[in-house]
């Protein structure tokens, strides 16, 4: 039986592309060959790229003169590229909301003057800052966000309105709900959440910003190069590329990132408004800001936490247990969880609550 995967990352994918990637894994597209085994150069290959970046323009409305890129290293490369490529005056201003744009900002204090502008950590995440009354620097040259924070399970409901580009870590909400992505001078994310396998990274750059890249920008980070190459300058993870275009494929299918922003705001809904009207599970983050990708809870006590983590699992829900930082419990709810999924999950927590309240 498949089960129902709530991991973080890597996580669930559609069956249905499953399904599609495990009919033709032998024969991709006539050629006689698994897609795992030709060449990049290939034609049936580079068309596969091509219509990857063509549906993510579709169904985001990325307009023309934003590159689109398929990069490699994780979110986690794009830590250090986003400096290499924008920190032309050496001063860029971060607001930390979690464990990764701590990270992004930490990377980015080696190649300049990266200063942390906002935080909600005095009350471990639990919450974004309240974006208008943040002190952006005058001549900083970008601003970077996280906009959905994986661990801690919040996101930001408006976005700063910035004079400064604005980059935003969005590897575990991208195509979760409409963005505007003429706000943002960077988006970038792993694609390893809520698009396919892990191993490759999207970039979406608006191209007058990432002509220039620092001198010691290595080739491979220069979001130029990559433009300039169709994201083709080296070997690509060429299956994961192939698996995010079938997902992209299946969510076209589905009716776009408005469907699926509906259906996700319908799941999260369930969950929350259980773990709401119950004493017994309880979610720390504060309303707003709530994320309807990864939701994090806890019972009365850690132990309990421990036991519901071990019995779900004996029931088909996997992969619950909550990051080391936050303890508890987290259901990652991406695109690709069905609704069927949270279901039985929120059957699962009534009967345990039942049982050892
Ligand atoms: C998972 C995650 C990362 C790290 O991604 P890698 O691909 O492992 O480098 C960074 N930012 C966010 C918001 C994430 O969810």
């Amino acid at each position: 039986m498949r089960a129902y995967n709530f991991s973080a990352g890597p996580s669930t994918l559609p069956l249905s592309v499953l399904e599609e990637a495990q009919r033709e894994f032998l024969d991709f597209a006539g050629t006689g060959m698994s897609v795992t085994e030709i060449s990049h150069r290939n034609k049936a290959f580079e068309t596969i790229v091509q219509e990857g970046e063509s549906l993510l323009r579709e169904l985001m409305h990325i307009p023309d003169d934003y590159a689109v890129l398929f990069v490699q290293g994780g979110a986690s490369t794009q830590f250090a590229a986003v400096p290499l490529n924008l920190m032309h005056k050496g001063k860029a201003d971060y607001i930390v909301t979690g464990n990764f744009s701590k990270k992004a900002w930490q990377e980015g204090k080696i190649y300049g003057d990266a200063a942390c502008v906002a935080s909600s950590e005095d009350k471990t995440y639990t919450y974004i800052p309240d974006v208008s009354a943040i002190p952006f620097r005058e001549d900083t040259d970008y601003v970077h966000i996280c906009s959905n924070n994986t661990i801690f399970g919040t996101r930001y409901v408006e976005f700063p309105d910035v004079k400064a580009p604005l980059v935003a870590d969005m590897s575990s909400e991208i195509l979760s709900r409409e963005i505007d992505v003429t706000k943002f001078a960077v988006i970038y994310a792993g694609a390893q959440k809520n698009l396919a396998p892990a191993g490759v990274t999207i970039v979406i750059a608006k191209r007058d910003l990432i002509q220039n890249p620092l001198p010691m920008c290595p080739t491979m980070l220069k979001w130029k190069v990559q433009d300039e190459n169709k994201s083709l300058y080296n070997t690509p993870p060429c299956f994961s590329i192939y698996m995010a275009t079938l997902v992209l494929r299946h969510l076209k299918k589905l009716g776009g990132v408005k469907e699926i922003n509906a259906i996700n705001e319908y799941k999260a809904g369930l969950l929350y408004d259980f773990i709401d009207n119950s004493s017994f599970y309880t979610n720390r983050v504060e309303k707003k800001y709530r994320s309807i990708m990864n939701v994090p809870f806890v019972t009365p006590s850690p132990e309990l936490d421990a036991q519901f983590v071990k019995e779900a699992a004996a029931n088909g829900l996997v992969s619950l247990k909550g990051h080391r930082l936050v303890g508890g419990m987290r259901a990652s709810i991406y695109n690709a969880m069905p609704v069927d999924g949270v279901k039985a999950l929120i059957e699962f927590m009534k009967k345990f609550e039942q049982e050892n309240a």
